[in-house]
């Protein structure tokens, strides 16, 4: 759920109890804040196990948002995989929706990236292996995620790579269903969701609001439209998004891993949202970073702007970058300096 910070109000109790279960949780340290969640490590008193606890204050919560966060209870409980955060179990009480999952007691991606700033192609290739499998499990589910950055992309004490926040997932009744909501977050937005957006307004001389922006029709149009890579037609963009909404976002991921930056980077929201649909981004030097060809060529491939013509996740594994080598497992050190081999 992502909503303004200053609604997270209220305090959660020392102790929180299930009813159904008969289990209490002792909370312990805060483990972060989103836009409407604090999350907590609980205890269960009974076997001392601890869990990850994402606490909802029922008064943030318009009726429109407790809707949208029973749909991600609902998502997010029917999953499980290794490279999946776990969900153990879900109550509220008159104050608050308690989610208890697995906890994650190493960084975020992102935080991994803060620290280091552009990591090795072996351990990008370990991420991206565990990430891909996640989200091809996601998806065989027939769940698009919608909302996969560094940041909710988490690393369990093993180094096992843990995607979480299904906040903003849907689930899809047929594979060929598309969605039609502006979501995501701007630097990781895929084109087709802004060109759907923006398509609903066509004709109109209001500003349309984008997440964080917003953009007239006209300039999206005869501005953005008239410089659509080669090739490219708007029409193909503005049919919805489907599953290939979050193959662009692992490419993104893929990015901001290897250079320690995202590809279409302004201060400013509405230029990252121009820069996306002109996919204007450029590889850093390689003496800035040296990243090689195969690397390249496959986040080439994953950054299309045409949906239809990004690979399918499976293909991505079988591009020439993941025959290179990948470690079996990483070292903890390695979030804060670079392994032996860099
Ligand atoms: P929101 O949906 O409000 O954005 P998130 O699900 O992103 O909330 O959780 C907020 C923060 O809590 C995360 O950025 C992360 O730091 C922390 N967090 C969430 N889930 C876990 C977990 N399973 N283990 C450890 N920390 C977590």
């Amino acid at each position: 759920m992502k909503r303004s910070a200053d609604r997270n109000k209220g305090d959660v109790p020392d102790v929180i109890f299930d009813t159904n279960s008969g289990v209490s949780y002792k909370k312990g340290k805060l483990l972060g804040k989103g836009g409407f969640a604090r999350c907590y490590e609980f205890k269960d008193q009974r076997t001392q196990i601890t869990f990850a606890g994402k606490v909802v204050m029922r008064a943030s919560l318009k009726p429109k948002y407790e809707d949208k966060l029973r749909t991600e209870i609902k998502i997010h409980k029917s999953l499980s995989h290794p490279n999946v955060v776990r969900v153990y179990n879900v109550f509220h009480d008159s104050d608050a929706y308690y989610i208890l999952m697995e906890k994650c007691s190493c960084l975020t991606l992102s935080e991994w990236n803060r620290n280091r700033r552009g990591l090795t192609e072996p351990e990008v290739r370990f991420i991206m292996r565990q990430l891909i499998a996640s989200v091809q499990y996601i998806h065989s589910k027939g769940i698009i995620h919608r909302d996969l950055k560094t940041g909710n992309v988490m690393l369990d004490s093993e180094m096992t790579v843990k995607v979480g926040d299904f906040g903003l997932a849907a689930q899809l009744h047929s594979d060929d269903e598309r969605r039609f909501t502006m979501c995501g977050t701007p630097n990781y937005i895929a084109p087709e969701i802004i060109a759907t957006r923006m398509s609903q307004y066509k004709g109109s001389q209001k500003k349309v609001p984008l997440v964080g922006a917003e953009m007239t029709p006209k300039t999206f149009f005869h501005g953005v439209g008239a410089s659509l890579p080669q090739g490219v037609t708007m029409e193909t963009l503005i049919r919805g998004h489907g599953y290939a909404a979050d193959v662009w976002c692992i490419g993104v991921i893929m990015f901001v891993m290897l250079y320690g930056r995202v590809p279409f980077e302004s201060t400013n929201i509405k230029e990252i949202y121009k820069r996306i649909m002109r996919l204007d981004f450029m590889f850093p030097s390689s003496t800035e970073a040296p990243v090689g060809d195969e690397a390249k060529d496959l986040i080439r491939c994953l950054l299309k702007i045409n949906p239809a013509d990004r690979p399918s996740l499976k293909a991505v594994l079988a591009h020439p970058w993941f025959k290179q080598w990948t470690p079996d497992r990483l070292h903890r050190r390695y979030l804060k300096e670079p392994p032996e081999w860099a």
